[in-house]
């Protein structure tokens, strides 16, 4: 584009072109002799250009950064978000006096689905499980793919009870789905949950492990059920 040799427009647009993409228009209107002056040299292209190129590279940025903390199979966060958020979300709920529950969610023999019809069957249990989770957000609520077949999810503000209605609702939604791979109906999907809140069941630190722990008692006293972890004083007590 050659700006230069001919009349001074009354307005210019240039585009923000970076990588063959264009993100924007660059627009200027005169004011005293402004855009005659600068359209006498190069300035305003080079200017677009290098708005153009910090604009593809912040958008670059972005998607390396969600590639890195979404789960590309359930579109939901991955466990280095958790990591990320974890100490934040806690100190919020300390700092508000506000209690926060944590669910730790596990599908019951998730092998089987593998081993019976499938990897890219097991998956889509995986995907319809994250899409349980999701749906079932408040607007505080986190949930992340903790690894392989299992889930979490960080509810600020819910008490124990709260936080075990939420798990006895996705346990529930969870037992409802109805999964066809290739013509072929699947099983059942089922699975446990462990519910843990600070500062009722442990310090907030121990949030994780605690609700961890009970996902464990869940899956020894029988699966497809939500268990709640020991409150602090009976576990000293105990
Ligand atoms: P339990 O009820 O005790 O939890 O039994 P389980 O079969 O669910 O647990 P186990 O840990 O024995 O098996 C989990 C399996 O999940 C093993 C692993 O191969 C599989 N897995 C992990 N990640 C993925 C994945 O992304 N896709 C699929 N299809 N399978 C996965
Ligand atoms: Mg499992
Ligand atoms: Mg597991």
């Amino acid at each position: 584009m050659d700006l230069r040799g001919g009349e001074v427009p009354d307005t210019l647009c240039l585009p923000l072109t970076a990588q063959r993409e264009t993100f924007g228009l660059l627009y200027f209107e005169p004011r005293a002799n402004v855009v005659e002056a600068a359209v006498q040299s190069t300035y305003l292209l080079m200017l677009a250009e290098n708005i153009g190129l910090a604009l593809a590279n912040l958008r670059l940025r972005d998607q390396l950064r969600e590639m890195a903390m979404v789960d590309a199979l359930t579109g939901l966060a991955n466990r280095r978000q958790l990591d990320a958020v974890l100490g934040a979300r806690v100190a919020g709920a300390d700092r508000r006096a506000q209690p926060i529950s944590c669910l730790m969610i596990d599908v019951d023999h998730f092998k089987r689905f593998n081993d019976n019809f499938g990897h890219d069957a097991g998956d889509m249990v995986l995907r319809e499980v994250g899409a349980v989770l999701r749906g079932a957000l408040g607007d505080a609520d986190l949930a992340f793919r903790y690894g392989g077949e299992e889930f979490l999810m960080l509810l600020p503000g819910l008490d124990a009870e709260q936080a075990l209605a939420r798990a006895e609702d996705i346990r529930a939604q969870v037992s409802a789905i109805r999964i066809v791979h290739e013509g072929t109906p699947l099983e059942p999907v089922h699975v446990s949950l462990g519910v843990a809140t600070a500062p009722e069941h442990c310090t907030a630190d121990r949030l994780v492990n605690t609700a961890d722990a009970a996902l464990l008692r869940a899956k020894s006293q029988g699966r497809d059920q939500a268990v709640v972890a020991d409150r602090r004083i009976e576990r000293s007590v105990a």
